[in-house]
């Protein structure tokens, strides 16, 4: 008999601690080796003073384990509570978020009986840097990070499970066609990466067709890698399109550790009645086995699961007269897939995870870009009430050489020296300017200073910058 391996799992709140006692008992029913250490997380720790939800000894434990099978939480309403999920994923570094989303017609009803995918979704970066100010009395700005290490990760991931489950295709979907320089990057280092996998079909989608699409024909996609934000959005349609929310189970993955858990709440409401889905922690508790090497457990688990939803043994919220033979409880329906375990569903496809290769994505090391770095100018954003031709002139009045300025926008829209009149402005203008040639940091500070003594209100500044003679930043 293997070694047991040692896990933190947490019960959580709401409908947490009922489908936490049903994965455990389907877990342990079905010989899976681990050994637990309960931590306390959530409700009870927002509320007694620690804003994050989690204490030091929970940490302790999630250090020493790195694998996390967690159960919802409920965020207590008002402001001030910091997100567990976004705290536990950037402090344990879990960079990709993976969630599968199958449907199970015709015992679970949906619109797409043959939808089956696997949403990959970046876990660190994008907009959930959440790098927010406000600016001026009438503009905020939040701050999108995409980086190439990132990146990297993140799509080699999405190939590396592809190939390891013998999936056929990775569709990547960004904005690149406006966000050129952020968007574009992710997207260029996915044709990239891709490159290395020519077994495996690549196709990128701008994420507003290739979302209408998904909705419309989720059939069509097979594994999908894609930024934070387009992730977050898309994962939750996908799930809900494939039948219900309570199904699906999502992993949380790094190089130091991992989480599981549903991709559904607490449900608060369904709390304490023995009525709530477990299937999707069940289906997390599935993903977890694989990722500690026991895909033996996982397959069994995984089929008789199946097994379960295709005899019509249903939870309320999945429970239909016409293909539901039996409504359950939360425990009885923990009850009905350990009592299948060894079986293998009859109409719905079964697993068999024991063939698949070892999970294993230490990220290869980033690959080298250019290195010839100038700099040759700098945005200045103003707070300014005055018309653009006034602060074009203050800003001319004074000495700018070497640099020059070249062009005043409003929300990304010319004003100066060309622009429309109909064009709405806010209190927000960004200057540009540029040299002729390099310059050093020190022109741009000496240029601060005479703005600010001037009188002129600077709210920030970003340096512009050729990389290897190509200006990287937008026109
Ligand atoms: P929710 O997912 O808890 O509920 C949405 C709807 O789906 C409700 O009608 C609920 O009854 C139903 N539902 C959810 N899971 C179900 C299951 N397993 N079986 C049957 N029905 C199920 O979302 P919500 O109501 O927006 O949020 C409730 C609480 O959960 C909030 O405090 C929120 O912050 C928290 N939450 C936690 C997590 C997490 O811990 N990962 C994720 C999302 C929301």
């Amino acid at each position: 008999m293997s070694k047991k391996h040692l896990i933190t799992v947490a019960d959580g709140d709401g409908i947490g601690p009922e489908i936490m006692e049903a994965a455990l008992h389907v877990l342990q029913e079905a010989g899976a080796q681990i050994e637990i250490e309960k931590v306390v997380i959530g409700e009870k720790l927002y509320l007694s003073g620690h804003p994050t939800g989690i204490e030091e000894s929970a940490w302790d434990s999630l250090r020493k384990t790195k694998v996390f099978l967690k159960a919802p939480i409920t965020t207590p309403q008002g402001g001030g509570y910091r997100s567990l999920n976004v705290t536990i994923r950037g402090a344990l570094g879990l960079y990709a978020n993976v969630r599968p989303c199958a449907s199970y017609s015709p015992f679970v009803q949906t619109k797409h009986p043959n939808m089956d995918l696997v949403i990959i979704r970046e876990n660190e970066e994008d907009l959930y840097t959440g790098i927010e100010y406000q600016q001026t009395p009438e503009v905020c700005q939040a701050l999108k990070l995409i980086s190439r290490p990132g990146s990297e990760k993140i799509c080699r991931y999405a190939f590396e499970y592809a190939r390891r489950f013998g999936r056929k295709k990775v569709t990547c979907f960004t904005k690149d066609n406006i966000l050129k320089l952020s968007d574009g990057l992710f997207h260029k280092v996915f044709e990239e990466i891709g490159e290395e996998y020519p077994d495996i079909e690549k196709e990128h989608w701008i994420i507003d067709i290739g979302s209408a699409k998904l909705a419309d024909t989720p059939e069509a996609f097979d594994v999908v890698v894609l930024p934070n934000l387009y992730g977050d959005i898309l994962s939750d349609i996908a799930a809900q399109i494939s039948g219900s929310v309570g199904l699906a189970g999502s992993a949380n993955i790094g190089e130091k550790g991992a989480m599981f858990e549903a991709i559904h709440g607490s449900a608060p409401r369904r709390a304490g009645q023995n009525i709530a889905n477990p299937s999707g922690l069940m289906l997390a508790s599935v993903l977890m086995l694989l990722h500690i090497h026991q895909p033996d457990v996982a397959t069994r688990i995984h089929n008789a699961w199946l097994k379960t939803i295709e005899e019509g043994i249903h939870t309320n919220d999945i429970y239909n007269e016409k293909t539901s033979r039996e409504k359950v409880g939360t425990l009885e329906f923990a009850k009905a897939v350990s009592q299948r375990l060894g079986q293998k569903p009859d109409t719905l496809t079964a697993v068999n995870y024991e063939t698949g290769a070892k999970e294993e994505w230490a990220h290869h090391g980033s690959k080298p870009i250019s290195t010839k770095r100038e700099l040759i100018g700098v945005d200045f954003y103003f707070y300014s009430h005055d018309p653009v031709e006034t602060l074009a002139q203050k800003v001319q009045e004074l000495p700018t050489s070497p640099l020059k300025l070249t062009r005043i926008t409003n929300r990304g829209s010319e004003v100066w020296p060309a622009g429309f009149p109909e064009t709405f402005c806010v209190d927000h203008f960004r200057c540009r300017f540029l040299a002729d040639g390099p310059i050093k940091p020190q022109t741009i500070a000496s240029l601060y200073h005479r703005l600010a003594d001037s009188g002129l209100d600077v709210i920030q500044t970003a340096n512009l910058y050729t990389f290897d003679g190509h200006p990287s930043f937008s026109k």
